[in-house]
């Protein structure tokens, strides 16, 4: 009974369907469900549609038969209706039918997370059942509890039916939907799931693994690296419906928000990795000054996006845009710099690129649809950040191969400077040998002129006067005598006068020297006293042997017979006074020079030329 009113009433949905159908556009595709079996089947090319930009039409108004020619039909079969960011409610209306026998149960998938509410008007017993989902309504009984909208279609056998969608959002208004069989789409889930578990996997893992390395290398780097990944993770959480379903479920506030206020914050990051990683500073300081512009923007719209998503939403996406191209360039520019970390750099953001094309591309139903190019913005980034984490790694690298380059220059620098103050060294112990050679010459000629008398050559009176006071202190300490000799030229002055003063200068160094080599002995002394008056010194010598020392003098001078003209003898002559002594208490060596003297004194009393002996 029950099962009859049920069919009755779906009969008269049937017919009712019959008549809308007729009135649809000539383009509008009409989907038996029949025909959906393994694989999912994209909807986008059976939607009629209208874009209520007043978004307060009803579904009474939208299924009047003279509003069905405003649905407009005929896309081509890509992935996903596109519409941009719009306050328009989109209405969408689908043509199914079941040519089976058999009831058909399907699954209405929508793929796309971020879409605020969803209106599905479906012909039930009683006029249209409506289904409400979307991120800001609360989870429905009848929709399957998934990552993404799905929607439940049953259709009886023979069935033709009108749905309807009335879908909502302040995000990008996007509506890839597509139609599974039950069995296909249970299937087709726990693989879907495992994807995303190993991307998240592969993500927190690389956000963990740099974090560590933070802490154990201290290195800013990596926290800026672990701040982007784990933004990027977050926002992609949130753009898969993963979030939304199993952790922020509760704050769908969070879900509107939740891809782009990351995605801001992740760009702050990124630029800022840049900048660092790059070196843009030195590098390309003007270019720099661009990415702190970028960085300031997108901190800004980090703020601004929370608090007035709609307003700023789209200014933020064009900057995000800039900010990739920016980053895209600045790696490029530095690659052809022959920077290493910029390598991996092109090559990050080369794949993201790559796999951001891919996914359009599927979009607009270019490429077919796969893992690589339905999931490819998620495979794009675990590839982006595995390369700059081998950024990170190769930029540790080539600060270590820097670190060690650097102190081996350091060693050679070092070695170089011992090596330099080793020469300096040896250049001044060189030059101060020289000069202490040069000194000691110097004082030793000093010293010989100090104690040699100028016109003759031999010992002075000064130094006659040193050895005088140092034999004597000696021959006391030793008991033994010590003798001396005075000795005055005779008749000097007349000489002098006769011959001129420099023959009377030559005549004396005659002199000198024949009294050198008459007493010649090593230990005596021969000196100038003054004058033509000359001294000889004889240690540990007797009066009688001094005396003969003496005599040998007057001997030397007859054999020299240095012509004088105006003496008795008619040859130069000589007076000497020999006197010796016992140093003994109350004696002191004036004693033995006045005893000489006086002895000399005699001599000259006698007549010169002679020898007389103190008493
Ligand atoms: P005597 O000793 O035999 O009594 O007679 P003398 O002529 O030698 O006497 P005196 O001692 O008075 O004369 C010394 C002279 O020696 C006076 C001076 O002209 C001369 N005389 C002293 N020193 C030098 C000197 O350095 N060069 C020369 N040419 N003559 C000197
Ligand atoms: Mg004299
Ligand atoms: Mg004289």
């Amino acid at each position: 009974m029950h099962q009859k009113y049920r069919y009755s009433r779906w009969l008269g949905m049937w017919l009712f369907g019959l008549v809308l159908a007729s009135q649809a556009l000539a383009g509008e595709k009409v989907l038996d469900v029949a025909q959906v079996d393994r694989s999912a089947v994209s909807l986008t090319e059976y939607f009629a549609i209208v874009e209520d930009s007043s978004a307060a039409l009803t579904l009474a108004e939208v299924t009047k038969p003279e509003f069905a020619e405003r649905f407009k039909t005929g896309q081509a079969p890509t992935e996903a209706l596109g519409f941009s960011y719009t306050k328009s409610a989109i209405w969408l209306r689908l043509h199914l039918k079941n040519s089976s026998n058999q009831p058909v149960d399907c699954m209405l998938e929508i793929t796309y997370a971020l879409l605020a509410s969803v209106d599905f008007y479906q012909p039930g017993a009683t006029g249209f059942d409506l289904i409400e989902a979307g991120y800001l309504r609360p989870r429905s009984p009848r929709a399957h509890n998934g990552r993404f909208i799905v929607l439940p279609v049953l259709l009886p056998a023979g069935a033709d039916q009108l749905l309807y969608l009335r879908v909502q959002t302040p995000n990008s208004l996007n509506i890839p939907a597509r139609l599974w069989s039950v069995e296909a789409f249970h299937s087709h889930q726990p693989g879907d799931y495992a994807l995303q578990a190993l991307y998240f996997g592969m993500v927190l893992a690389i956000a963990f693994y740099n974090l560590m390395l933070f802490f154990a290398l201290r290195d800013v780097n990596y926290l800026i690296y672990v701040l982007f990944a784990t933004c990027m993770s977050v926002a992609l959480a949130n753009f898969t419906g993963l979030g939304g379903e199993f952790i922020w479920g509760f704050a769908p506030i969070w879900t509107k928000i939740g891809v782009n206020v990351p995605a801001a914050l992740a760009s702050v990051a990124m630029l800022l990795f840049t900048g660092r990683l790059l070196n843009t500073a030195q590098v390309l300081p003007r270019i720099d000054l661009w990415i702190k512009l970028f960085m300031a923007a997108s901190a800004a719209f980090f703020f601004l996006l929370m608090f007035w998503f709609w307003e700023f939403n789209r200014f933020f996406v064009v900057t995000n845009l800039l900010t990739s191209l920016l980053i895209l360039g600045v790696g490029m520019v530095c690659a052809g710099k022959r920077q290493r970390s910029a390598y991996y750099f092109v090559a990050a953001f080369s794949v993201l690129f790559l796999a951001n094309v891919l996914s359009h591309l599927r979009n607009l139903g270019v490429v077919p649809t796969n893992v690589f190019t339905s999931d490819g913005l998620q495979i794009g980034s675990v590839i982006e950040m595995l390369l700059l984490s081998l950024a990170l790694a190769d930029r540790f690298n080539v600060m270590r191969r820097e670190k060690i380059a650097a102190q081996a220059k350091a060693l050679q620098v070092q070695g170089e400077q011992v090596e330099s103050l080793k020469d300096s060294e040896k250049v001044l112990e060189g030059r101060v040998a020289e000069r202490t050679a040069a000194l000691h010459a110097a004082n030793q000629q000093l010293e010989a002129i100090s104690i040699t008398d100028a016109l003759t050559g031999i010992a002075n009176r000064r130094h006659f006067d040193t050895v005088l006071a140092n034999e004597w202190t000696r021959a006391a300490r030793a008991g033994h005598t010590l003798a001396l000799g005075f000795m005055d030229v005779d008749w000097f002055k007349k000489y002098n006068d006769h011959y001129g003063h420099p023959a009377g200068d030559e005549c004396l160094r005659q002199v000198a020297r024949v009294l050198s080599e008459a007493l010649g002995r090593t230990g005596d002394l021969v000196a100038r006293y003054g004058g033509e008056e000359f001294v000889f010194i004889t240690p540990g010598t007797t009066i009688e042997n001094a005396v003969l020392m003496a005599l040998r003098v007057c001997a030397a001078m007859q054999a020299q017979s240095l012509v004088h003209e105006l003496s008795e003898f008619g040859h130069v002559t000589v007076s000497i006074g020999v006197a010796s002594m016992l140093p003994e208490q109350g004696r002191s060596s004036y004693d033995l020079v006045t005893a000489a003297d006086k002895a000399l004194y005699a001599a000259k009393q006698q007549g010169r030329n002679r020898v007389v002996a103190a008493p």
